[in-house]
């Protein structure tokens, strides 16, 4: 339920409403607009007497919340959420690209990756130190030391970092580590590590399920938020269709639709979505063209040699090409990069 204040509502009056909802049992969600104030009530509808919170002073209008995600959902809030990392904000007009290898793996090549990547312009270093392999006799990651190697060029290149969570026992010390904590496909799901990873307070990339839906997706966005950190960054990673040419679908058409349906900030992964380097620059471009906030990418100085997706790696000549390139498609949607 969303409740409006009229416009002259004092802060008392916003608080006294406040102060009766969370005695009612809902979790409340102040939005502090320039003329009105809303209240998000998030609870048990049945336990609201809409008549009795209509009448209280400084209340206009109580307005239902259709979605079934709540806090996500534009609904709710209109304005685009900015999620501030220092002096990064991502899901502003400036187009945030994130690069780096698959696999954090070998530290010369790592190292030398991230300053290549940050020279072309991207402002975020991936890499995963927890990989969650389909083979369980597949590279699993390095871990704690893996994490180290981030930090390591976290200070050396100033670039901020994200990097995979999969278990809830390791939320804290990756976020230790990072700056974002990434949810892969796989775990779009996983509720527990969605609502530990929540309570981190650290910005959350949560990246499309294989198979869910849209609203699945914002489903697990909700969960993130319902635990008070509203820093989500959503991601379309490809998915799974009849089409064996690439290794997922690039769902395009996402990208407008959760615009239209949420305030969080999207942004795209060619990577994953196709399996082969060749086609990360054009969905790349396309991704920017249909609105995303920003792109991630995965980028390796010696793909031949990752030990995790080095077919879709891009060298770094080929990623500061792209991002050359991207300027122009940027610019075509009044974004700068
Ligand atoms: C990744 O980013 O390395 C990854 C495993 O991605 P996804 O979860 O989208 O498959
Ligand atoms: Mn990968």
């Amino acid at each position: 339920m969303i409740i409006v204040m009229n416009s002259s509502a004092t802060k008392e009056e916003i608080q006294s409403v406040e102060n009766i909802l969370v005695n009612l049992g809902f979790k409340t969600h102040p939005i502090y607009g320039e003329i009105k104030t809303v209240i998000g009530a998030i609870g048990d509808k049945r336990l609201l007497d809409t008549e009795m919170i209509k009448n209280l002073p400084g209340v206009e209008n109580l307005v239902p919340i259709m979605k079934p995600y709540k806090l996500a959902s534009k609904e709710l809030q209109q304005n685009k959420t900015i999620i501030e990392i220092g002096d990064l904000k991502i899901g502003g007009n400036e187009l945030i690209v994130m690069a780096g290898p698959c696999a954090v793996e070998d530290e010369q090549v790592f190292y030398a990756t991230a300053h290549k990547v940050k020279a072309a312009g991207a402002k975020i270093l991936r890499g995963g130190a927890f990989k969650p392999r389909t083979s369980p006799y597949a590279f699993q990651g390095l871990e704690e030391q893996g994490l180290k190697m981030l930090d390591i060029a976290r200070n050396e290149t100033g670039l901020k970092i994200v990097t995979e969570v999969v278990d809830t026992r390791d939320v804290e010390t990756v976020a230790k580590y990072s700056d974002i904590l990434q949810i892969g496909a796989r775990n779009m799901q996983n509720f527990r590590l969605l609502k530990e990873a929540g309570a981190s307070n650290k910005p959350v990339l949560i990246k499309r399920g294989l198979s869910a839906t849209i609203e699945e997706w914002l489903m697990a966005a909700e969960y993130v938020i319902s635990t008070g950190n509203p820093n989500i960054i959503l991601c379309e990673r490809g998915i799974r269709t009849f089409e064996t040419a690439t290794r997922n679908t690039l769902d395009i058409s996402a990208i407008p639709v959760v615009k239209e349906l949420s305030h969080l900030p999207i942004i795209a992964d060619p990577s994953h979505a196709t399996g082969s380097w060749k086609y990360v620059n054009p969905l790349a471009k396309a991704a920017i063209a249909a609105g995303a906030d920003g792109l991630i990418i995965e980028v390796h100085n010696d793909p031949a040699k990752a030990m995790c997706d080095g077919p879709q790696s891009l060298k770094p000549d080929k990623f500061k090409e792209l991002m050359q390139e991207l300027r122009t498609v940027a610019l075509a949607v009044n974004r700068n990069i």
